[in-house]
């Protein structure tokens, strides 16, 4: 190895650090600007990165000249990708903490679709792409054996689940005690920043009433789901609850997850998002104490919680 070819290595590393942190703060600045189109070719610059060198290392080591090898780098690696347009990766797409704590604006996002009038009860519903697809086989499948599926309620953003959070917080007595008031809100409401709603992946059926599902058409409906749903991804993450799953929210038989996506989202949200992270709400306060990623977020139906390997 020649201290050449060593020097030329280095450079290409830099190279990558630049490029990468480039990339995050475009892509932080097209966040502010609710114009979200992510950088599908972070993954492929991950792939390169190499072990130990992180940002610090490239800082203050080569920015003041972009050395040949950048350049060479831009034309191998980020021009292919730049070209494609908007086409993305879903694998690593909606996993930033802002997606993940649902402050983004779904009908912008390309990775989202709204719900067709047919399978949904209002207007400008979303649902991320791959759920959706798979929701209108479920629902089609369904109609084949006499059930309708109606969506009630798709993707939620912070804001949405701040106003739903916010008005169940005020119509407690001023004097109640803030974590028991948190407590009485959390048995059918998440928390802003805490809802599987967030995630394009989740939806409401049919009827917001346990009782709809255990008579007549809502439990046809529900029993059809109970042995069907898993064939089209779907899965309910709100089940009795009991020793199977002592914590979280209360039984929500009309609450459907997309478990492709969503347990992804699960893995990389446990892993990314604190307790501190919960803010800018009423009673942001008690969610730490009440451990609520840890007890609401993690506490759902164990067939739809998987860990990852890495
Ligand atoms: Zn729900």
């Amino acid at each position: 190895v020649t201290v050449q070819s060593l020097i030329v290595f280095y450079e290409l590393c830099a190279a990558v650090a630049v490029c990468n942190h480039a990339m995050n703060m475009a892509g932080q600045e097209l966040y502010a600007d609710k114009i979200i189109k992510k950088f599908h070719f972070r993954p492929r610059l991950e792939v390169l990165w190499i072990p130990g060198g992180d940002m610090g290392f490239s800082r203050n080591f080569i920015t003041p000249q972009l050395s040949r090898s950048t350049i060479i780098y831009i034309l191998l690696f980020l021009w292919p990708h730049m070209a494609h347009g908007g086409e993305m990766n879903t694998e690593h797409l909606d996993i930033s903490s802002h997606c993940l704590l649902g402050k983004f604006i779904p009908s912008e996002q390309i990775e989202f679709i709204e719900v067709d009038a047919a399978y949904g009860n209002k207007a400008k519903m979303y649902l991320h792409k791959q759920a959706y697809g798979a929701f209108v086989a479920m629902a089609e499948e369904a109609r084949n054996a006499g059930i309708v599926l109606t969506i009630l309620s798709a993707t939620r953003t912070f804001r949405h689940q701040k106003e739903i959070w916010e008005t169940k917080w005020n119509e407690w007595p001023f004097e109640e005690e803030h974590e028991k008031r948190a407590l009485t809100i959390l048995q059918y409401t998440s928390m802003p920043g805490a809802s599987r709603h967030h995630w394009g992946t989740d939806i409401d059926i049919n009827s917001l009433e346990n009782g709809y599902f255990e008579k007549g058409e809502g439990l046809k409906a529900y029993s059809w789901l109970k042995i069907r749903a898993r064939d089209f991804g779907f899965g309910q993450p709100y089940t009795a609850k009991g020793i199977d799953r002592p914590f979280g929210h209360e039984e929500e038989k009309w609450h459907w997850s997309y478990l492709p996506l969503s347990r992804k989202m699960l893995n990389r949200y446990l892993k990314k998002i604190s307790h501190r992270d919960l803010n800018g709400f009423e009673g942001s306060s008690t969610a730490a104490k009440i451990d609520v990623i840890g007890k609401y977020v993690r506490g759902i139906n164990k067939e739809c919680y998987q860990q990852e390997a890495d």
